[in-house]
């Protein structure tokens, strides 16, 4: 068969973006296909534009905690069109910058759908590309498969574009991208009801901070309407009606479906070339990125391992430096920081307490504390963190944060988490102060000590 390429990029995101510019710097003859716009989830409809969104919504706070400082006649409106128009010359800027740097690395974009035709060729609108090595970067979708009637809802991609700002919001879902848009909406003026199954929103995050996120956005004026099942979602002329399964209904002028993604497989002609899929419908790979074909890589959110940006490039940059380089990489899943960029915000690294009381004893340390700049304004907001530590060899397994710059100040203790740090590592530094993450150097006496095998107590929502 005549090869075309030596490696071929299905899709122009964060993964692929990241893979083929590092093959091409390897040497590979590269070409990356993208059926929308270069950039994909994350730099045109995830983590940039609901960034900038963020940074929207934070002023309405500041402007109330500026008058506490001495600021007067603050008379500030958020107009919607403006911020959407300035998004988008942002996104804009980015997408093209995202094309110039495929470019000047030399990997040659061809636009339009790829599809499988044989394990090795893919087909973009007539033209057969033929490669060697071929990398599924496809990355998610919404799902809407939740409850009946969910695909009348906005998404993440709709409520990013809107230009109008809801007069009543019914968030349905509990994960970081539902309560990020009920934050981000609430700050800016909507009412917004959020509505979840579990008891708590954030699955999967150290119980402690679930519990004393649901208080912070319900002391933010959200409506949190958790616990009961969801029935299934109905348009009616003043907007939507949500069932409940206790028979309650919640209606909202409009209503984002946040309730999960799944993986971009459908029409890939995956199954023709013999690539399978496990029941979530991701591609199934081994620890380097390797389908069950020979030839097919898959790296990113299509096989859901952890569906965040930095993971997608370290996956592709491992394929790159392990086929082009011949250097084998693997990427380590198991220490992963990530962040919750709600007011607050929540930011996590390491094993929770929950994950870490089932391994072995376990260290609790913990700081609660109302902030200088909270308090200096009378606000009620506290801040909370959290060091889980091995009960045996004092190694820090996991850092915790709901507060101002939680994100930024996790960042940096992943560092030391993921080198493997001691308690007695973060004893012995030295704090800056007068900072929020110094309380993180200053915990010294355990708040609880758990013993092997235990189920830690339920998540206290705040002391
Ligand atoms: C609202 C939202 C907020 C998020 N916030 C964060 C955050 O704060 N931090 C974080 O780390 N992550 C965040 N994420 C997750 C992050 O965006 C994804 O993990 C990341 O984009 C995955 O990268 P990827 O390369 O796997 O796929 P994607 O970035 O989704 O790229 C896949 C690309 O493939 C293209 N494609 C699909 N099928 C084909 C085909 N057949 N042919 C050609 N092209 C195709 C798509 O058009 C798309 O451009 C967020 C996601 C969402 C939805």
């Amino acid at each position: 068969m005549e090869m075309t390429h030596d490696l071929i990029v299905i899709g122009g995101g964060s993964g692929g973006v990241a893979g083929s510019r590092r093959a091409a710097a390897l040497g590979a003859k590269v070409a990356i296909v993208e059926a929308d716009r270069f950039g994909g989830t994350c730099v045109i409809r995830g983590c940039v534009p609901k960034k900038l969104m963020m940074y929207a919504a934070s002023f309405a706070h500041q402007f109330k905690d500026a008058a506490g400082f001495g600021w007067t006649d603050l008379q500030a409106r958020f107009e919607m069109p403006r911020w959407a128009d300035a998004k988008k010359r942002e996104i804009d800027r980015l997408e093209k910058i995202y094309d110039e740097m495929l470019g000047n690395a030399g990997v040659e974009t061809v636009r339009g759908r790829g599809r499988f035709t044989s394990a090795c060729e893919v087909d973009v609108g007539g033209r057969r590309l033929a490669a060697p090595r071929i990398l599924v970067a496809t990355g998610g979708a919404p799902a809407a498969d939740a409850l009946p009637g969910l695909a009348a809802a906005m998404t993440s991609n709709e409520v990013l574009d809107l230009r109008e700002l809801p007069e009543s919001l019914l968030v349905i879902g509990g994960g970081y991208i539902a309560v990020e848009f009920a934050s981000i909406l609430s700050a800016l003026g909507s009412r917004v009801t959020l509505a979840y199954r579990d008891r708590y929103p954030l699955r999967g995050f150290d119980d402690e901070l679930r519990g004393r996120l649901a208080l912070a956005l319900g002391e933010r004026g959200i409506t949190l309407a958790c616990g009961v099942a969801l029935q299934q979602l109905e348009r009616d002329a003043q907007g939507f009606v949500l069932t409940r399964a206790d028979g309650s209904v919640l209606r909202a002028a409009a209503a984002l479906n946040a309730t999960g993604r799944k993986p971009s497989t459908a029409g890939l002609g995956l199954a023709e070339a013999g690539v399978p899929l496990n029941a979530r419908g991701a591609i199934i790979v081994d620890n380097e990125s390797r389908t069950a074909v020979p030839s097919i890589w898959a790296v990113g959110d299509v096989t859901d391992r952890v569906n965040l940006t930095p993971v997608a490039i370290a996956e592709a940059r491992a394929f790159a430096d392990t086929e082009f380089a011949r250097t084998p990489t693997r990427v380590d899943h198991r220490i992963v920081a990530s962040a919750v960029f709600t007011d607050p915000p929540v930011g996590s690294v390491g094993l929770t307490e929950q994950q870490a009381a089932l391994r072995g004893p376990v260290d609790i340390y913990a700081a609660d504390f109302r902030p200088m700049k909270e308090a200096f304004v009378g606000g009620s907001q506290r801040t909370f963190m959290k060091l889980v530590v091995d009960g045996l060899d004092q190694r820090v397994l996991g850092a915790h944060m709901i507060g101002p710059e939680a994100p930024e100040i996790i960042q940096s203790l992943a560092v030391a988490v993921t080198g493997g740090a001691r308690k007695h590592d973060f004893d012995q530094t030295i704090a800056v102060h007068p900072t929020l993450s110094e309380e993180f150097m200053l915990m010294r006496t355990p708040v609880r000590r758990l013993a092997q095998a235990v189920q830690p107590p339920a998540a206290p929502v705040a002391s």
